[in-house]
């Protein structure tokens, strides 16, 4: 499934097959994650795709060909930072989730919206073998960005999440794991993700826009709306951090410096590092990690993005390649 240009809907094509080149692998791809990045792609909110593009970056398959780190025949895991310099001050700082030079799957390289996809294997995964492959791809990046903004929150014990859909509803599965208190905020009117949210271990589910219940330690947004940054600084007791989890938001109003007063503080969570993948793939089973997923065969690859620009998902969707 291809896109042409931006704000087209993905069109079916009979590519030729990809060749891996030095240190790549060739993929059989089984089934690819749909993540809200991919949306801000296709919509042209993140304008400097490669065209026409592959999307889809949270890739399961098996290897076909090439490489020496895996077997053929094994299952492996394709996420978003398909390859960094290596050599930039934020590779050799362990920062590579920062590279000044990165190549990002189903942006940069085509990804996993195909029936097959090559990937530099030093950035591949191996994984966990408890998951069907349908059921294991959003692990890949709602679980794997999920957890960095985790580890970026500290040891918040009362944990709020803006927005619940791919994302939140693997954190709050971990979060609940590490004993913390999970409070989710969503739209006013999404009573289905506030009981989502309620049945995976939230205490409390409401509106976003409303009050908290009680002061939050942390919060983590999801959801690209610039005015939960404010609201989330207002329902964060001192000391307390703001994680802004996607790659794109709308605008975040101007505020009184009263809300940041008192030792908090805003962030953002950018890409991944390898180690986070590694790290995030061995937790997963110890949860353990049950996604929910809603599965469409490749060639409805729209149908499941638009579900997820109108929040009709409950958890993440998956394409499945048969
Ligand atoms: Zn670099
Ligand atoms: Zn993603």
């Amino acid at each position: 499934m291809v896109l042409r240009a931006p704000g087209r809907p993905l069109e079916p094509a009979d590519l030729a097959d990809p060749a891996p080149g030095d240190g790549e692998v060739l993929i059989r791809v089984s089934a690819c994650g749909v993540c809200r990045t991919d949306l801000h792609i296709v919509d042209g909110e993140l304008d400097e795709p490669k065209l026409p593009l592959v999307p889809g970056h949270q890739i399961v398959g098996t290897v076909v060909a090439g490489g020496e780190r895996f077997d053929p025949g094994q299952r492996i895991g394709v996420p978003w930072l398909g390859e960094t310099c290596g050599h930039c001050r934020f590779c050799r700082s362990g920062r590579e989730n920062l590279c000044d030079a990165p190549v990002f799957t189903g942006y940069s390289r085509d990804g996993g919206y195909a029936e097959l996809a090559v990937a530099a294997e030093a950035y591949a995964l191996a994984l966990p073998g408890d998951l069907a492959d349908i059921d294991v791809a959003p692990l890949l990046c709602a679980g794997l960005i999920g957890y960095r903004a985790l580890r970026m929150a500290g040891d918040a014990e009362r944990l709020g999440l803006y927005g619940f859909g791919a994302a939140a509803h693997i954190v709050c599965q971990v979060a609940r794991h590490e004993g913390r208190r999970v409070f989710a905020f969503t739209r006013a009117d999404d009573a289905d993700a506030q009981r989502f949210a309620r049945e995976l271990g939230a205490e409390w589910a409401g509106d976003a826009r409303g009050q908290a219940p009680e002061e939050l330690d942390a919060a983590i947004l999801f959801a690209p709306v610039g005015e939960h940054v404010p609201a989330a600084l207002r329902a964060t007791a001192k000391g307390g951090t703001v994680v802004c989890a996607g790659i794109h938001m709308s605008d975040i109003p101007s505020f009184p410096y009263a809300l940041l007063w008192g030792e908090r503080s805003v962030g953002s969570v950018a890409n991944l590092t390898r180690r986070d993948g590694e790290e995030f793939l061995a937790l997963a089973p110890t949860v353990p990690v049950r996604t929910h997923v809603t599965e469409y065969p490749l060639e409805r690859a729209n149908e499941a993005l638009d579900d997820l620009r109108a929040g009709r998902l409950r958890g993440s969707a998956v394409l499945s390649i048969a």
